[in-house]
């Protein structure tokens, strides 16, 4: 622009030099005024472009300063959102482990909505529970997403082993590339394809009664805030679960004899009606088997009563360990005296069985302060539908029976006729 401005001047400058000599000095001056003007404007302009640029990278540095606070806001935002989520979710799971009183429906609770919190379709939620009496790790409930499943692998894995020898909590990214695990090992007992996980132990005070693990098919799916939650989880989970099998084991106190730990009577009878219906449904024989030890008061009166006790926990022994097939029944009926229920079972089926357990019986050594004994018992054995129609007549027909053994000598078993 200067230098369009400046030709024109120049060629004026000597035009007018050379035919208007006169006028020349203040043409001259005119054009250093004018010169030394349109220098100075042009520096002007140089200088407030700088100062534009100046700003310009001003505002673009503010505003990626903001962007990024902007970011942040969203992000401790839809956090916010997720814990509100979280935290309403973990309220409902609380509400539904507290009306929970059985160990099953406590573990299915605690699966389905572990589900809800972590799941999508292809997220897998299995809760692992020691046996109380065996002491084994076993799948108490697993969920694929919303739907149950079975799984092939009952006892758990290489993870689920880790966690049970270190009682902490395990989160794998990656199960390719984790240096704690080796990764050819895994992928050749693994029954399914599993990329990332958590797992962590259920535990009551110091002891570990299970654990609670979530794994997906796909690498780095979980963060540190879903292993924050799930153990959480656990630790509702393990109160919870811990309450309902205490309330199991105080349920089973109250129908169980404290001596043999054998049913109750009371229980037993109420259990027979149903029993008695189901057989009478699938067109089956339910038979019916009363025990009563052989000249016990004599027994006791030698040995005492503390040895009597001895006995009849022998006794309540054998006939659990020889009655354990499912459905049979087995209750201290009073004193020394015993009954087995046993649905789906013949008359005849009923004697052979009693005839073992007779046997057995007899064939027991019981030492009493240092001295060997034996004992026998003298069973009765009746059938439903077959020799009676109603419950009270069955329990007298084996009893008169129990009775006739008494008499004919004791120690044999004696089934109606017919
Ligand atoms: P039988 O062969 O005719 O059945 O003779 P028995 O002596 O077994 O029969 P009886 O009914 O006369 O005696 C039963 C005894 O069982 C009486 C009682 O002292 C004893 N008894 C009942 N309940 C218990 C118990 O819980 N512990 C002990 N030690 N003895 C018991
Ligand atoms: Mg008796
Ligand atoms: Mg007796």
């Amino acid at each position: 622009m200067f230098v369009s401005l400046l030709l024109p001047l120049i060629g004026f400058f000597v035009y007018a030099a050379r035919y208007c000599y006169d006028f020349f000095p203040f043409l001259f001056c005119a054009l250093l005024a004018s010169l030394s003007y349109l220098v100075g404007c042009h520096f002007r302009l140089i200088r407030r472009h700088a100062e534009s640029d100046l700003e310009i990278q001003d505002c673009l540095e503010k505003t990626n300063l903001l962007e990024d606070e902007f970011l942040k806001e969203q992000q401790a935002v839809s956090s916010l959102h997720r814990k509100i989520v979280n935290y309403s979710q973990l309220k409902g799971l609380t509400e539904k482990l507290c009306k929970s009183l059985t160990s099953v429906e406590t573990s299915r609770v605690l699966s389905v909505e572990a589900g809800k919190l972590f799941g999508d379709k292809e997220t897998m939620i299995i809760l692992y529970l020691f046996h109380p009496k065996t002491g084994v790790l076993g799948i108490a409930s697993s969920q694929k997403g919303q739907a149950h499943v079975n799984l092939k692998d009952k006892e758990g894995d290489w993870f689920d082993r880790w966690v049970v020898k270190t009682l902490k909590p395990l989160w794998v990214e990656d199960t390719k590339s984790d240096f704690r695990f080796d990764a050819d090992k895994i992928s050749t007992e693994e029954s399914r394809k599993v990329r990332s996980l958590m797992s962590v132990p259920l535990m009551t005070g110091n002891k570990m009664i299970g654990i609670l693990r979530v794994d997906s098919p796909r690498e780095n799916y979980f963060v540190a805030e879903d292993i924050r939650l799930l153990a959480t989880i656990a630790d509702l989970g393990a109160l919870a679960i811990e309450n309902a099998q205490l309330y199991e084991k105080i349920e089973d106190l109250a129908i169980r004899d404290s001596l043999t730990g054998l049913y109750l009577r009371r229980h037993f009878l109420g259990r027979m009606p149903q029993e008695m219906s189901r057989c009478l449904r699938r067109k089956k024989e339910l038979s019916f088997v009363l025990v009563d030890l052989d000249e016990f008061k004599r027994y006791n009166d030698k040995f005492g009563h503390t040895a009597g006790d001895i006995v009849l926990r022998t006794i309540g022994m054998i006939l659990a360990d020889e009655f354990d097939a499912p459905g049979d029944l087995v209750c201290r009926y009073g004193g020394e005296e015993f009954a087995v229920l046993l649905p789906d079972c013949s008359k005849e089926e009923a004697f052979e069985r009693a005839e073992v357990l007779r046997k057995k019986v007899e064939a027991q050594t019981i030492i009493l302060r240092r001295e060997k004994t034996r004992i026998t018992i003298s069973v009765g054995v009746a059938a439903f539908p077959r020799d009676v129609q109603i419950k009270e007549d069955l329990i007298q027909k084996a009893d008169m029976e129990m009775y006739r053994a008494k008499k004919q000598g004791r120690n044999r078993v004696c089934v109606t006729e017919g």
